[in-house]
């Protein structure tokens, strides 16, 4: 389902546009349609309150809770079931953040990754990706959402910017609080300029050399790594807000010297922060973590250099922490 249908739905029904946001405003931050000043009852019209009764079933069927497996660091994996019993991801994170799915697998195919092996299998609607943020809203507070789960937001392009918008609006969370993720698409920086609502942009950068991102990343656009940085220096300076580069760092692949050198020949002097987050070990996937000596050795380097550089863990990586893994678990199991 999407937003604009369910906006197109309720104007046919004769809502009016603050009817309109007042259904939605309810919806996305789970407040009670009836309570305030003016009950529902009294101010909607009686086809949409009618119609209603049948929504709002159809709305909290759209992402229900399969199962959560909280982590030691306070971060709590869910796998959400949609309407069709497919099943995505989206993770509690920790000071009331919240990283959703845009897709059901991903087509970019990033060979360190488990939601990019079998491919896409189907896109999710706007209102599936905000109804995972109201079913977290359910289980606690949710104040930034981080659109980083499964799937390449690029690649779903208009639903996740109208998830933005209702989130942006009506689903009360500042706009840089909302983090659109990509691993790059030229379409995203002409488009998240125009929108109403400019989400912060984290960038998957990997690593500087072209040839090697075209292994890892093998579907990712062919966006040289200069260029990439050069539109998100742009889209940067238009928000004021600095770009999150993401680095998933593999022993051995990408966290040689000549890599570290190549980030600050690339960053230095952007308005950039540089996430380095050490791989998370799956079976099946030839790559190993650094050392975590070595790990803080790259961070305080880049430091340094004058490069802006954090250190981050994926989320609850003690449980199945790499994006994915809990579904492709639950999928063997119901397989077999
Ligand atoms: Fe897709 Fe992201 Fe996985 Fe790459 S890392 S395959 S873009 S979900």
């Amino acid at each position: 389902m999407r937003i604009d249908t369910l906006r197109q739905q309720l104007r046919t029904l004769g809502a009016k546009p603050c009817h309109e946001a007042r259904i939605l405003r309810a919806w996305a931050q789970v407040l009670p349609l009836d309570g305030g000043p003016r009950p529902a009852q009294h101010f909607l019209p009686q086809a949409v309150r009618t119609a209603l009764e049948t929504l709002q079933p159809q709305l909290d069927g759209l992402a229900t809770l399969k199962s959560e497996h909280p982590a030691a660091d306070g971060a709590s994996r869910l796998l959400v079931a949609l309407s069709d019993a497919q099943t995505v991801e989206s993770v509690l994170l920790p000071r009331g953040g919240l990283c959703v799915s845009t897709q059901l697998g991903c087509a970019v195919g990033c060979t360190f990754c488990m939601t990019g092996r079998d491919g896409l299998i189907r896109q999710l609607g706007s209102a599936e990706i905000v109804a995972q943020v109201v079913l977290a809203r359910r289980m606690r507070a949710v104040k930034k959402v981080v659109f980083m789960g499964m799937g390449e937001p690029a690649h779903n392009l208009d639903n996740v910017l109208e998830a933005i918008d209702l989130l942006g609006t009506d689903g009360g969370i500042g706009h840089k609080n909302l983090v659109f993720s990509t691993v790059g698409d030229r379409r995203v920086f002409e488009q998240l300029p125009q929108g109403r609502i400019k989400p912060a942009l984290a960038l998957s950068l990997h690593t500087t050399r072209a040839e090697l991102r075209a292994q890892l990343l093998p579907r990712a656009p062919r966006i040289a790594p200069e260029e990439l940085v050069e539109l998100g220096e742009a889209y940067a300076r238009a928000t004021d807000y600095p770009i999150q580069y993401q680095w998933t760092l593999i022993e051995g692949v990408n966290d040689s010297d000549a890599e570290m050198e190549g980030i600050v020949r690339l960053l230095k002097g952007k308005y950039a922060i540089m996430n380095l987050i050490p791989f998370n070990p799956v079976d099946g996937l030839p790559y190993r973590r650094p050392d975590p000596a070595r790990t803080a050795e790259l961070v305080r380097s880049l430091h340094r250099q004058g490069i802006l550089t954090k250190m981050r863990q994926s989320a609850g990586q003690d449980i199945d922490g790499g994006c994915g893994q809990l579904r492709a678990r639950h999928v063997t199991l119901v397989r077999r």
